[in-house]
């Protein structure tokens, strides 16, 4: 089986041999005409997926880091903020506010069910001083298949004028952001998910508001100073050496992704997601996740009668196929297949099949 490894995993994704090709070459000089070129053709593709006028900056970081950019740039110590915490990555969102000294109030929901828009609604109606500068939040929760409702929370925030950061990781790509029509502050999302691309850019977007922000924000920053990056987008360049391949290999998926269209990249992630959850109902197991707010980026599988580990291993040793496991105290109890970015319907055919073998084994 060997280069047959099937990754069915929420991140890094598989990757395309038309963007594997694309890196595959000699690096180029990043202060060169001809990387502005492809920064300034990646700049224009990258505000089309985002549907923004504004300019995406790249950061050589995985996603973590295009969330610590998301805080760093825009709030001051002591600043009051509302995390959104019901999986691993709203609890991560907390953690780097708290570990830059602001003031961190979670929203908390059980892991497996969505965030409460109510209890955004309420906090932010008794907030009639305006002492809440942020609403922070993940849209697609990995670790768990929970996709929250970013558009009520947002109208929420919307009323009230606090900031709104959202981590899109595993959403951009996969669902519908239109990060300009919402009225999206900052965007962080990473390259080894929708984009079909390896691990290693950070990408972040920035509304004219948070710019406003920036300008008087006193938490420390300076390789994510995203004002370097600002200027620097601005002349197709880069403040620090950018992992050039990989901008390589983004500069073919965007086009990829542009050749296949929004609408139908949404379309595909929203087809694989169903045919997904039904199979898995229909094979017995029951989903972690439920319908109403499943994300189109993964699905969480709760098994009841086979241990959740004994499948993936099986999975993994008899069909070289890799799901993920689940996180923190969901370790052991569900996995999670992934169906974003590169995934077809041959995919999903191929997992939910050898599921099936795996089951009856
Ligand atoms: N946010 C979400 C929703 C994720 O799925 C991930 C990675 O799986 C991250 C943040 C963190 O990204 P990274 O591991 O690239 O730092």
């Amino acid at each position: 089986m060997i280069g047959k490894h099937m990754l069915m995993i929420p991140g890094p994704t598989p990757v395309p041999e038309r963007v594997l090709l694309a890196m595959a070459k000699h690096p180029i000089g990043h202060r060169s005409p001809e990387y502005s070129e492809i920064q300034a053709e990646v700049t224009e593709n990258l505000k089309w997926l985002h549907q923004t006028e504004q300019d995406v900056h790249i950061l050589a970081a995985s996603g973590t880091g295009a969330m610590e950019a998301g805080i760093i740039n825009f709030l001051s110590p002591g600043d009051r903020v509302l995390c959104g915490c019901n999986g691993k990555f709203g609890d991560r969102w907390a953690e780097v506010c708290e570990a830059y000294g602001l003031s961190v109030e979670r929203i908390t929901a059980e892991w497996g069910k969505p965030l409460d828009t109510e209890q955004f609604r309420a906090k932010l109606e008794a907030d009639t001083d305006k002492t809440i500068k942020a609403v922070i939040l993940t849209h697609s929760e990995t670790s768990t298949g929970v996709l929250n409702d970013l558009e009520t929370i947002n109208k929420h925030v919307k009323a009230h004028g606090a900031l709104i950061i959202v981590d899109a990781v595993t959403s951009l790509g996969a669902v519908n952001l239109p990060v300009d029509e919402l009225g999206l502050d900052v965007v962080a999302s990473g390259s080894q998910k929708g984009y079909m691309l390896p691990p290693g850019l950070g990408l972040v977007v920035v509304s004219p508001k948070a710019w406003t922000a920036y300008e008087t924000a006193k938490l420390p920053r300076y390789y994510f100073d995203l004002g370097k990056y600002r200027k620097a987008t601005a002349k197709n360049s880069s403040p620090f050496t950018p992992p050039v391949n990989l901008v390589l290999g983004l500069q073919a998926a965007l086009q990829m992704m542009r050749e296949e269209g929004l609408e139908n990249i949404f379309a595909r992630h929203q087809r694989l997601t169903q045919a997904t959850r039904a199979a898995v109902k229909a094979l017995g197991l029951a989903t972690f996740a439920p319908d109403e707010c499943a994300s189109t980026a993964v699905t969480a599988v709760a098994p009841t009668t086979v241990e959740a580990e004994q499948i993936r291993s099986t999975m993994k040793k008899r069909f070289d196929i890799a799901l993920a496991g689940g996180q923190d105290h969901l370790k052991g109890k569900i996995f999670r297949i992934g169906h974003l970015g590169f995934v077809g319907d041959r995919d999903i055919l191929t997992g939910i099949s050898a599921l099936e073998a795996t089951l009856i084994e």
